[in-house]
């Protein structure tokens, strides 16, 4: 539903034209729009808005010209106004996103709440994610292209960083000659941290490209990356496959991987990239599952040092990831009482739990409660407990360190959440 048939905006900008591209990455806007804008000279600038993101609009002025405007640039009264024009205003998901531009933009809060709120009115469900937008306000903004010294905080330099070419230009290099090779067309939605590439159709792009950046959200707030922040070297690359033939034939020409069971696969360069495929599954629910814990692997990967986190840590910080962007309750219920039955089944944890190694379906609830109880103890700590780890100490010691806890004890908690107070493995 829109209200608005045609919509006159004037409104000041802050900083103009971004670039002139390709549609690539905005959504059409099919109403006309007519906007007006005063650039920072005074200059007033008359165009139809044709397309936007959750970062910028496209503007298509009187020549003819299109120009995309990042909503950074507008007041945040103009930004609400004229995204609410743009969007599906029946769409809850659009009412989110909405909130979440505005939280973006300083002088927005106010108005965030009042989109945020509308959310969660036509879908509760979206309370925790609503709530998610709420708490990252406070964090202070960083800004998005970091000095190269300070970048390391977060993130790390590839061992070919002297490599001059920009990273999101060889990557989209990479996506094109992967069509090229596999014979298809793929339609692309480019987000801050993301491409996501898929030939599956635009709208269902979007659909998956925002679970993406809810992923990005959550997971870098779990870890205490400031807000802005891409951890990617460039950005990371999502190919999502129609057909698990295509998926197969993808892994096999480019990674030399046989695919049997799996559904996703997360590759983690040595040098930094990060390229995400996986094929459209008849479930829904458990596809979007498998895509965030994928995702927020790549994540924790580019995470402040390229040293490895201990499978059982990884893992549930990548369920912990999913089941929160997601709210889902029954899956993840469900993981832990697999993990549960089994544990109960052998008397003990798996001797190995903790160890480098392959991680069986059943352990995924037991990591995932691990990691629960770990943050339940505040997430401050949980940033530290990461960090050093990331750092090179071995996790046992930083576990000792900030948690006074050794693997046996985590073993106990944890077994006193299945009713095993005495839990070994
Ligand atoms: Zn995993």
């Amino acid at each position: 539903m829109r209200l608005l048939k045609q919509l006159i905006i004037l409104a000041a900008l802050c900083g103009l034209t971004l670039s002139v591209a390709a549609d690539e990455g905005l959504r059409p806007v099919d109403q006309p729009i007519q906007l007006q804008v005063v650039d920072r000279d005074g200059q007033t600038r008359t165009g139809r808005v044709t397309g936007y993101n959750p970062r910028e609009i496209e503007l298509v002025d009187e020549q003819g010209q299109p120009h995309r405007l990042a909503w950074a640039g507008f007041q945040p009264a103009n930004v609400d106004q004229l995204y609410r024009a743009v969007m599906d205003q029946d769409d809850p998901q659009h009412w989110l996103e909405l909130g979440r531009v505005l939280s973006g933009i300083t002088g927005g809060d106010t108005l965030s709440d009042h989109a945020l709120k509308e959310a969660v009115t036509l879908d509760a469900t979206l309370t925790g994610q609503a709530d998610l937008i709420r708490r990252q306000r406070g964090r202070a903004d960083a800004p998005r292209n970091l000095a190269a010294g300070s970048q390391n905080a977060w993130t790390w330099e590839a061992i070919d960083a002297a490599d001059p070419a920009d990273p999101v230009a060889r990557d989209k290099a990479f996506a094109a000659h992967v069509a090229q090779a596999l014979g298809l067309t793929f339609n692309v939605v480019e987000t801050d941290y993301f491409l996501f590439y898929t030939n599956l159709s635009k709208r269902e792009a979007y659909e998956w490209q925002r679970l993406l950046d809810l992923m990005y959200d959550r997971v870098s707030y779990l870890l205490g990356i400031p807000k802005g922040v891409n951890v990617f070297k460039g950005k990371a690359l999502v190919f999502m496959f129609a057909e698990k033939g295509q998926f197969a034939a993808f892994e096999r020409r480019f990674y030399e991987h046989e695919v049997t069971f799996e559904a996703a696969l997360c590759h983690q360069h040595d040098t930094g990239e990060v390229r995400i495929a996986l094929y459209k599954l008849e479930d829904d629910k458990y596809l979007k599952q498998v895509m965030i814990h994928e995702a927020a692997h790549g994540v924790v990967h580019r995470f402040h040092s390229p040293q490895r986190v201990v499978v059982w840590l990884n893992e549930g910080i990548a369920e912990w990831t999913a089941s929160r962007v997601l709210n889902y309750t029954q899956p993840y219920k469900w993981k832990k009482k697999v993990s549960a039955d089994h544990i109960r089944r052998q008397g003990r944890l798996d001797a190995d739990f903790f160890q480098e190694g392959g991680f069986s379906a059943e352990r995924y609830g037991s990591s995932l409660a691990m990691v629960e109880i770990l943050l339940r103890r505040g997430r401050p700590k949980f940033v530290q407990f990461i960090r050093e780890i990331k750092d090179g100490k071995p996790w046992q010691e930083s576990l000792r360190d900030k948690y006074d806890l050794s693997p046996d004890d985590l073993t106990r908690l944890y077994g006193q959440t299945i009713g095993m107070p005495n839990l070994k493995r």
